[in-house]
């Protein structure tokens, strides 16, 4: 896999200082084999690697990872925000129905994703109703129905023996009558073809312009790899989309046609499908699709476990300091555990996700990010000296420190004796056994 090339490339590198260029090519090659191996878009591989490439010359190599396993970090987090970074969620109708329509090639897999959508929706407190616009094949009708029943879902489709049959009249037909009988949600299922066809991208476009739907998914199946570009632009060009569902990746593709359509159109991908029961359908997650392309999973596990223990660290040497009893904890302490906490996200969001900590949660609303570069910028104009022994810092010191920080006097004067507040709670921790129900506080 990826993760062991790479491992295998920074042998013997741990605690480098920077990544070199040599190391850098050496890493940009990987990638890019591992990227072509799950049938990513050349193009799309191109400037993926410039991007990474670009961001490894910039960082420095942490303490808590090893250069390989920064690089995949790297990697990770770029391949999560081309997919869409937060997983994309359906945006319903201001009035009901909300429609949705899609659309596709023939063998995607848009007719079963119909009922597996209807089911999904039904579970949430819908109540959908699908449509069968799919007019083109002579059984297209009957295998909505089928899979309409499955699901346990209302189907409607356009009376059996009235000729050929115009799939924009079922369509239109298929709201009207969703709207009288208040469902909720309807999804219009339509026709496609083997391959790319001008009539039938109008006959889709029709629809659309029948319909105004909210949401157009285009669904694509996962195998197809290379050639899912190509047919996703043209759908884009001939129908217009809002969003991709990629289907059939319980099969053995790595998913690099996820990344090559979300990068090459800027769509993102909504829901995944993975199966033939009605039940193998889920929201698309960035991440888990990210780990698939580059098959990295085992490595991010190990990166988070060796993120985590590096910070249990810094803390335990924090507490270590205290429980030696001499109140050595400084202001320089004070501000690493600061940006300790800054990386793990918004404090009062953290504090209602702890036992016991909702009680602080009033106090650390007012405490965001913002605030913190404050703190930082107040210690940063303290001299060594004062940042060692807080107690040094009177009134002139006070009025220093402000100028040179650009804050007011109150907010060092509040600095100052929230870090007091803070050194007498950690000496307290360090006597008595932990603050209780805090995970991951040593105690
Ligand atoms: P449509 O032509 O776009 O409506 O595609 P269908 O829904 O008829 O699906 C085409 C074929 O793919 C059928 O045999 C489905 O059972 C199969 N299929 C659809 N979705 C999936 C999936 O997620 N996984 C697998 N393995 N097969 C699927
Ligand atoms: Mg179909």
């Amino acid at each position: 896999t990826l993760s062991d090339r790479l491992a295998s490339t920074f042998k013997g590198l741990r605690g480098k200082g920077r990544l070199s260029e040599a190391d850098i090519d050496a890493t940009a090659r990987e990638i890019r084999i591992a990227l072509l191996e799950a049938d990513v878009a050349l193009p799309v591989v191109k400037d993926f690697v410039a991007a990474v490439k670009e961001r490894a010359r910039g960082e420095e190599v942490s303490g808590a990872l090893n250069p390989a396993q920064q690089v995949v970090k790297i990697v990770n987090e770029e391949l999560v925000a081309i997919l869409g970074g937060e997983t994309r969620r359906l945006r319903y109708a201001k009035t009901p129905p909300t429609v949705i329509m899609l659309a596709g090639l023939q063998g995607a897999g848009k007719t079963t994703l119909a009922a597996k959508l209807a089911l999904w929706l039904k579970d949430q407190g819908h109540s959908p109703m699908l449509v069968a616009a799919d007019l083109q094949r002579p059984n297209a009708v009957t295998q909505l129905q089928v899979n309409g029943e499955r699901a346990g879902v209302t189907v409607h489709a356009p009376e059996p023996g009235n000729g050929v049959g115009d799939p924009v009249a079922v369509a239109r037909g298929g709201v009207e009558e969703a709207r009288r009988t208040l469902h909720d949600v309807v999804i219009v299922d339509t026709a496609g073809r083997l391959g790319l066809d001008a009539e039938l991208m109008q006959q889709a476009s029709d629809i659309r312009d029948a319909v105004q739907p909210d949401e157009v998914l285009f669904v694509v199946d996962a195998m197809i790899g290379q050639d899912a570009v190509a047919t996703a632009q043209a759908f884009l060009d001939g129908v217009g989309y809002d969003a991709v569902v990629l289907t059939k990746l319980d099969g053995d593709a790595r998913g690099g046609a996820a990344l090559s359509i979300a990068k090459m159109t800027g769509k993102p991908v909504m829901f995944a499908s993975s199966g033939e029961k009605l039940t193998d359908f889920d929201l698309f997650h960035p991440d888990r699709m990210a780990g698939r392309i580059l098959d990295m999973g085992d490595m991010l596990t190990l990166i988070e476990q060796a993120e985590r223990t590096f910070d249990k660290e810094q803390a335990l040497k924090a507490a270590e300091k205290l429980a030696g009893g001499k109140g050595e904890f400084t202001l320089d302490d004070f501000l690493s555990q600061m940006q300790q906490v800054r990386k793990l996200g918004s404090l009062s969001k953290i504090a209602g996700m702890i036992p016991g900590m909702s009680q602080f949660k009033d106090q650390l609303d007012n405490f965001d990010d913002r605030e913190i570069d404050r703190i930082e910028a107040v210690i940063n104009s303290m001299t060594p000296a004062e940042r060692a022994n807080p107690k040094l810092i009177d009134g002139s010191r006070r009025a220093r420190i402000a100028k040179g920080s650009g804050r007011a006097v109150s907010d060092v004067n509040t600095l100052v004796d929230r870090f007091f507040e803070a050194r007498k709670m950690m000496e307290s921790m360090a006597r008595g056994g932990g603050m209780p129900g805090m995970p991951g506080m040593p105690g």
